[in-house]
């Protein structure tokens, strides 16, 4: 897909490079207040917050091990199949520690209700959810994240990290696509 491709199919920028810059701060000014003198571990929920999370743990004063997961409940689509699978695991062992798990966004609440009950069979001492965005209209199970960066409507975003069918991930933005490439 070229540029020229990926900007005819954006219907609107939902939130700017500044706009998430600063979002970014803010959520790191909360995180490093809440983790003073705790041992952390920044747990990335790829692919779609790889990008945030980069900017995030930077942005953070309080120390963090990192580490991923890969847990999806997408194909190809933009609607949720309804299952979740777990690609990789956290390697790191989170007994006893505080783990912060950093996902893009929040949609039906299926993924992160089902990877924060896993982690919890680990015993750590907590485990706490990051999103960047959120859909809460959309939820099948009441979840609710830690820490929230923008609430948005029902609308199949873009950029900054997430993706459609593997697209759109290197946006500096966060946009709505235009109706008939997203569906
Ligand atoms: P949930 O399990 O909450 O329904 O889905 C969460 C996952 O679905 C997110 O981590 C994300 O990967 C994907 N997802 C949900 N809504 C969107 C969206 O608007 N755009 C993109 N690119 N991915 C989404
Ligand atoms: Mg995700």
């Amino acid at each position: 897909m070229t540029e020229k491709d990926a900007r005819r199919a954006i219907e609107r920028v939902l939130f700017t490079k500044d706009d998430i810059a600063a979002k970014v701060r803010e959520l790191a000014s909360r995180i490093d207040v809440d983790y003073r003198g705790k041992d952390l571990v920044a747990v990335c929920v790829l692919n779609g917050a790889m990008i945030f999370f980069a900017d995030l743990i930077r942005a953070m004063s309080v120390p963090a091990e990192v580490d991923s997961v890969c847990a999806s409940s997408y194909g190809n689509g933009t609607r949720s199949c309804g299952t979740v699978t777990f690609g990789k695991d956290v390697g790191t062992d989170i007994r006893g520690r505080h783990v912060l798990l950093v996902e893009d966004i929040i949609d039906s609440g299926l993924t992160m209700a089902a990877l924060t009950e896993e982690l919890k069979k680990r015993e750590p001492a907590s485990v706490r959810v990051c999103a960047l965005l959120d859909k809460p209209s959309r939820r099948v199970n009441g979840f609710t994240a830690d820490y929230t960066g923008f609430e948005i409507p029902d609308e199949f975003v873009v950029g900054y990290g997430l993706d459609l069918g593997g697209k759109y991930r290197c946006l500096d933005s966060i946009c709505v696509l235009a109706r008939e490439k997203s569906e």
